[in-house]
C-alpha cells in the first residue's frame, strides 16, 4: 500500500514507524495479552507508558523540575477557558496578543472570567505580522499574558519570547511545539492540542510551573484543575489512554530524530523550499511579513482564486493531500509539521512549479 502525503494542519501527519509500531503491538502489548486501548489506566503497564511518556517530553524539551507536565482532554480550546479558571490566582486583568484567529477565540473566552487587555493587536490589518515589543501595552498587574507561538491559520510564527518580567508567560504552542527548542523556564505555562505537531487527537498536554498551581477559582472542573491533576500524575480520572501511548511512542522517535535541535534545522529548510517557491513568482502569494513566517503552517493564495479547487483537487491526484485553507479563510495552507517528510514538500514543489508551467 502506498500512502499520500498527508498536508492536514490537524488532526495531522503520524511518523510512519510509530504507526507501525502501534499496528504490531495493537493486539497484545507487550505480554500482556491486551490492547492498551483495554487496559485499566491503573494497572503497571499502563502507568509504565505514562510516565515514560512524561520524561520523555521532560528530556525532549529540557523541562526544569519545578514544572509539573500534565496530560489532559479537552483540546487546546478547553484551556482557554481552563487558563483564566486556574491562572487568575486572584488577580483581575489579564494581558493578550492577538495575532490570529487561535488567540483571537483566547481572547474571547477569556473576558468570561476577567478584565482582558489585548496589549499588541493585528485584527485589523489580516493578522499577517507580529508588532514590535516595544509598541505592547502591558499590565504590571496582569495574572499572566498569553499569545500564541504558531499561529495555525495565518502562518505567523514568533521565533522570540517577550519579556514580560514577572508576569507569567502563558503560550499556545499547539502548532510548534517540538519544532524547534525553547526556553520551557522563561514560560509560567505551555499548552498543546498534540493533534498538531505530536500525533493524535484527544490529548493536550499542559506544562506549567508549580508555583502558579492550586488557587484555581471554585467553578473549575475537578478534572481539568491543574493542582488536582498534577497531584494525581494526570490520572485523577481515565485519561485518553491510547492517545497518551502513541503520543509515547511519537516522543520516542523524536529522540531518535535527535530531538527538536535536530527538527529545527529540517523544519527550517522545509519551509525555506516552499517560501521560495512562493516568492520566485507572483503566481502564488503569501502576504506574512517574512520575520514572522511560520515554519510549521504556510498559507498561499493564487493570483486567480478561481483556480483553488483546481489546484488542490490535481494535488490530491497526486497523492498530495489536504491542502486546502481554514475553512473561513480559503486559499490553500501547507502544514509542514515534524512527522511531514522532506520527500513530501519536494513531491509538492515539483507539482507546484508544474502547476504554475501549465496555468501560468
Ligand atoms: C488547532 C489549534 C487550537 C484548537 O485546538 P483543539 O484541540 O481543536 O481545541 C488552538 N490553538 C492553536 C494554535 C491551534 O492550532
Amino acid at each position: 500500500m502506498k500512502r499520500a502525503y498527508n498536508f492536514c494542519a490537524g488532526p495531522a501527519a503520524i511518523p510512519e514507524p510509530v504507526l507501525q509500531k502501534a499496528k504490531d503491538e495493537l493486539l497484545n502489548w507487550g505480554e500482556s495479552g491486551t490492547s492498551i486501548m483495554e487496559m485499566s489506566h491503573r494497572s503497571k503497564e499502563f502507568q509504565q507508558i505514562a510516565s515514560d511518556a512524561e520524561q520523555d517530553l521532560r528530556d525532549l524539551m529540557h523541562i526544569p523540575d519545578n514544572y509539573k507536565v500534565l496530560f489532559l482532554q479537552g483540546g487546546a480550546s478547553s484551556q482557554f477557558a481552563l487558563i483564566p479558571m486556574n491562572l487568575l490566582r486572584g488577580k483581575k486583568t489579564a494581558d493578550y496578543v492577538r495575532t490570529g484567529i487561535w488567540s483571537n477565540k483566547a481572547v474571547e473566552q477569556a473576558k468570561q472570567y476577567c478584565d482582558v487587555n489585548v496589549a499588541a493587536d493585528t485584527m485589523d490589518k489580516g493578522y499577517n505580522y507580529i508588532p514590535e515589543f516595544s509598541s505592547w501595552n502591558l499590565n504590571p498587574d496582569a495574572a499572566y499574558l498569553h499569545y500564541a507561538s504558531n499561529e495555525t491559520v495565518g502562518g505567523v510564527e514568533f521565533n522570540w519570547i517577550p519579556d514580560t518580567g514577572d508576569v507569567p508567560i502563558v503560550a499556545d504552542m499547539s502548532s510548534n511545539i517540538l519544532s524547534r527548542p525553547i526556553d520551557v523556564s522563561r514560560f509560567g505555562l505551555i499548552y498543546a492540542g498534540a493533534q498538531k505537531n505530536i500525533g493524535p487527537s484527544g490529548l493536550t498536554v499542559v506544562i506549567v510551573r508549580d508555583d502558579l498551581i492550586g488557587d484555581a477559582l471554585p467553578t473549575t472542573p475537578i478534572p481539568l484543575n491543574y493542582a488536582i491533576q498534577a497531584q494525581d500524575a494526570s490520572l485523577y480520572n481515565t485519561p485518553p489512554t491510547f492517545a497518551w501511548y502513541l503520543t509515547g511512542l511519537v516522543f520516542k522517535w523524536l529522540k531518535e530524530q535527535g530531538g527538536p535541535e535536530a527538527m529545527a534545522v529540517i523544519n527550517e529548510r522545509k519551509a525555506k523550499k516552499i517560501y521560495d517557491v512562493i516568492d520566485a513568482t507572483d503566481f502564488y502569494q503569501n502576504d506574512v511579513d517574512p520575520e514572522c513566517r511560520s515554519w510549521m503552517n504556510i498559507p498561499f493564495q493564487l493570483r486567480n482564486k478561481s483556480m483553488d479547487s483546481v489546484f488542490i483537487s490535481e494535488a490530491a491526484e497526486n497523492g498530495l493531500l489536504n491542502l486546502n485553507g481554514f475553512r473561513t479563510v480559503g486559499g490553500m495552507r501547507v502544514s509542514i509539521y515534524n512527522a511531514v517528510p522532506e520527500e513530501a514538500v519536494d513531491a509538492l514543489i515539483v507539482f507546484m512549479k508544474d502547476f504554475e508551467k501549465r496555468y501560468g
